[in-house]
This record gives structure tokens, sequence and C-alpha cells, in this order.
């Protein structure tokens, strides 16, 4: 079922047909299904939700959602949404990080597009104190991405970060590249299916090989951001930093809006330091999708609140 679900899942999330159903009723009033997951569609309503969450002591950073754009002109307007974030986070002192995907910029267009629009973003982003992290997408898209973030880095822009993803065969060395050039690393389990060749197929062994990865980035990485919501491994990297001495302001747990909410305080409660992942935007429904793929319960709690709605 582990990966079944997030075959079946991705599947559904191309569908046209369920997209509007989920569209009418998923955000239409405040208690609907979808804002357990995303903070609303406009970028007010995810500064209310970052506003009340910075108040409890959490870490942010903002996603514009948004990925797969197929043309030139969506990928502009993506970037000018990231542009008009930047200045609203900064007007409001709401923390200054955001995190992004290199589809929702254009590098299914046009690769040299994708990287000028991210150079856009990073300038103001770079001079106003930002940090900003390329979330990593389904694995045809592994190499492309850390290509693009070296470019990056070679032209010198030091406030970005990747998330890898421990499934993948790859991800070892990607991680112990990233760490000889001294770049933030965001270890995920990895939200899609991918085939044997790429990845591994066993939950145990996805969890084995981000425990790796975790050692290996609390031991000899930069800052990194423990990105899990499973609660043995979180109680794990705990008992390893404590044992080498590493200080609860040498790394960070970073976690989903909307899930495991009695976790994140109670880190946060122990001295940790917790990063919520707060998503916004009309583009919602992939994100969705992938989240009730993590977990099929979820589709029961969606039902429900539907005929509720009804
Ligand atoms: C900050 C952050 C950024 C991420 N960025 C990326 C990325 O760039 N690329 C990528 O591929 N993936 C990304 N992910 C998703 C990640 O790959 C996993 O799919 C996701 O975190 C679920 O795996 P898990 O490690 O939390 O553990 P799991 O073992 O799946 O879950 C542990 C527990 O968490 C709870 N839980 C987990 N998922 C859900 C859910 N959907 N609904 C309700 N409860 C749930 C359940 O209680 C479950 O028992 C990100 C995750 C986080 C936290």
């Amino acid at each position: 079922m582990y990966g079944g679900s997030k075959a079946l899942f991705f599947a559904l999330s191309r569908s046209a047909a369920l997209k509007r159903l989920a569209s009418r009723y998923g955000m239409a009033t405040p208690d609907s299904f979808a804002r357990r997951f995303i903070a609303g569609e406009t970028v007010e309503e995810a500064i209310h939700d970052a506003r009340v969450l910075q108040e409890r002591g959490m870490l942010l950073t903002l996603d514009y959602l948004g990925e797969s754009v197929g043309t030139t002109d969506d990928a502009t307007a993506a970037t000018r949404e990231y542009l008009r974030l930047i200045d609203v986070l900064v007007a409001s002192g709401i923390e200054r990080n955001i995190s992004l995907k290199l589809t929702q910029l254009g590098v299914d267009v046009d690769r040299a597009t994708c990287v000028d629009n991210l150079r856009r973003i990073l300038d103001p982003a770079s001079r106003h104190g930002f940090f900003v992290r390329i979330d990593m997408e389904n694995s045809p898209y592994t190499g492309v991405t850390l290509e693009v973030f070296e470019t990056l880095w070679q032209q010198e822009y030091r406030n970005i970060g990747l998330a890898l993803q421990s499934a993948l065969h790859r991800t070892e060395q990607d991680v112990k590249r990233m760490i000889e050039l001294g770049a933030r690393v965001r270890p995920v389990t990895g939200a899609y299916k991918e085939p044997p060749p790429v990845a591994v197929q066993q939950k145990a062994d996805v969890d084995a090989a981000f425990r790796r990865l975790m050692r290996l980035l609390l031991d000899t990485g930069v800052y990194p951001a423990i990105a899990t919501h499973d609660e043995t491994i979180i109680s794990d990297t705990c008992a390893y930093a404590a044992e080498r001495n590493i200080g609860r302001d040498q790394f960070e747990f970073q976690m989903l809006y909307g899930i495991r909410r009695d976790l994140q305080s109670a880190l946060v409660a122990d001295g940790h330091r917790v990063r919520l992942y707060l998503p916004f935007g009309k583009q919602w429904f992939p994100y969705f999708m992938r989240r009730l793929g993590e977990r099929p319960a979820n589709v029961g709690f969606v039902l429900r609140a539907v005929l509720r709605e009804r």
C-alpha cells in the first residue's frame, strides 16, 4: 500500500474532473477540508496563519503553490507572485524563508528561462536576507534540479538550499556533494512513487536511509533541516545530537502545516527549532493529493467534510 497509494493519488491528481470537484468544496469555507493542509488561496490568508504560528514559537517557510507549468507566461506569473511574496513578507515582519519548485518556474519549458526566473527571485531575496529552499520533485527532475542548484551556487548565491529524498538510490551521493559545497540540505523521505531502478520500495528501507542521511548531515552537514513527522526518527535525531554534543541551534526539524500539530508543539516546548512548511495559493490540488497519498486514511476525513458541507 505504501507506494501504491502514492501512485494512485498521483494519477488522480491529474484528473481535471476531480480537480474541479475538489476546487468547489476544498477551500469554500474556513472549515473546508483542504484548509487542514493549506493556509488559503491568498497571500493574506497565509500571512494570517503565519502570524498565529510564529506566536506559538514556530519557524516558517512559505510556499506559493504551483508546479508543472507549461508556458513561459505561466512561469513568469509564478515568478511575479514570488516577488510579491517577498515584498509582503518584508512588510509584515514574517520570517524571511520561502520554498519553491523548479517546474513552477518553467524548467519544463526551457531551463535557461527557469534559471533566469530563479535568479530574479534570488536577487531581492538575498538583499532582504531570505533563505530560499528548492523543493525536490519526482525523479525525472532530480538531475536538473541539482544542476540548476549548482549553477546558481557557482554564481555565488549562498542563500539557497535543497530538499533531497532518502528513497532514491542516488541521494547519499547527492547529499555528500552538497556537504562538499557547504550547502544546506533538507532530507525528506520522498512524496512520489518511484520505480525500483531509481528508489527503494519498502518503507523500512526508506526510513533506514533517512536515518543514515540524518546522521551524516548532523556529523558533517551545514545546518540540516530534518523534515519528517515520524516520531521515532525524530527521537533518534534528538538522541544522536545529544550523544555527539550537537547543539539544538545546529539543526532544525521541519514539518508540514497541519500534520502532527501535537508533535510540532511538543518539540517547540522542548526547546527545539521547528519550521513549518506553510503552503498557500490557488494551485493547491496536486499538493493536497500528495498528502492524501501519504496517508489514505485522510480520505475519510475529506469525505466526511464534503458530506457536511453539501
Ligand atoms: C518540511 C517538509 C518539506 C518537504 N519537502 C518535500 C520535497 O521537497 N520533496 C518531496 O518529495 N517530499 C517532500 N516532503 C514530503 C516527504 O517526502 C514525505 O512525503 C512526508 O513528510 C511524509 O513522510 P514522513 O517522513 O513524515 O513519515 P511517515 O512515516 O509517512 O509519517 C509519520 C507520521 O506522520 C503522520 N503523517 C505523515 N503524512 C501525513 C499526512 N499526509 N496526513 C496526515 N498525517 C500524516 C502520520 O501520523 C504518520 O504516522 C516534505 C516534508 C516536509 C515535512
